[in-house]
């Protein structure tokens, strides 16, 4: 028998054999399974030959404030719940966080059992820096929104991760070029399943190949961290801009170029945009 609370399970994002052993006991006796989907859930209990008879109830972080107290008063009942998505971790990119929130502030005991999710996997396999890395969720579906965001996060000095799907891979492939230009990034693709693939290379590079083999099943999009070069550039920026404000804009460019170590051509450019902003 398991104690009352609230489960969080990890289950597999394309292998079925990555259930965790831990998973596969909690949801073999959790009384209620809190899911984004019932008909899903229901095939991976199938699937995993786990008994049917219990109460599968659909979750969405958007729904009614009703509906996870609905589940905390389950708890408080008696009962585990074992919260699971349509697949991978819960809460990453799928409905969960309220839900424990809500725990933690009436004190309802919240518990994990981590496994597949598919921003570690991905950055595993990228050979893109892990020492520091920020997932942001699903790339926006408009153009200007794309943009927003990918200008916002240019200049953080940790590698990207985002979610992607197989038609917009492209179109976000070319937009996220002209803002990130020479960086190396990383696309994995069906990770754990039959086709699993992770191209690596500049944006033409990746972008080549996608163009080669039509785009297909699921995505995570991984592009590293600015080098020490663009850091410095995007620095100068504002002290470029002041010395502009005192000084002609060739001793500013002198100066700038000696103090940074920086190329006189890309100073050069920089000033120009600057004067004509
Ligand atoms: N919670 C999940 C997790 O732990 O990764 C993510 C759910 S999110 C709704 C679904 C997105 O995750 C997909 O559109 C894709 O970008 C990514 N994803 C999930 N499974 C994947 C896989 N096997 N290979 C590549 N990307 C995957």
């Amino acid at each position: 028998m398991l104690r009352n609370g609230l489960y969080i399970i990890a289950t597999p994002i394309g292998n079925i054999q990555d259930i965790s052993a831990r998973a596969l006991e909690i949801l073999r006796l959790s009384e209620v399974i809190a899911c984004e989907d019932t008909r899903v859930a229901k095939k991976l209990f199938s699937l995993l030959g786990l008994p049917l008879s219990k109460k599968f109830i659909k979750y969405e972080d958007h729904s009614e404030e009703k509906q996870a107290q609905n589940l905390i008063d389950l708890i408080n009942s008696g009962a585990a719940v074992a919260l699971v998505s349509d697949a991978g971790s819960p809460l990453i990119s799928d409905p969960g966080y309220k839900l424990v929130r809500k725990c933690r502030k009436q004190n309802v005991y919240v518990t994990a059992v981590p496994g597949a999710c598919a921003v570690v996997t991905a950055l595993q396999l990228s050979g893109l820096p892990t020492n520091r890395f920020m997932f942001a969720g699903f790339i926006p579906n408009k153009d200007k929104a794309r943009s927003d965001l990918f200008n916002e996060l240019k200049n953080i000095d940790t590698t990207l991760i985002f979610y992607e799907t197989a038609p917009r891979l492209l179109k976000t492939l070319e937009q996220a070029a002209q803002i990130f230009g020479t960086r190396e990034i990383a696309v994995a693709r069906e990770l754990t399943k039959m086709y699993e693939e992770v191209v690596v290379g500049s944006f033409a590079e990746v972008t080549a190949h996608f163009i080669d083999n039509e785009p297909r099943g699921e995505f995570v999009l991984m592009i590293a961290p600015p080098t020490a070069h663009e850091f410095k550039i995007a620095d100068v920026r504002e002290i470029l801009q002041k010395r502009l404000t005192e000084t002609s804009l060739k001793t500013a460019v002198r100066e700038i170029c000696t103090q940074y170590g920086l190329n006189k051509n890309e100073v050069y450019a920089l000033a120009l945009e600057l004067k004509n902003e």
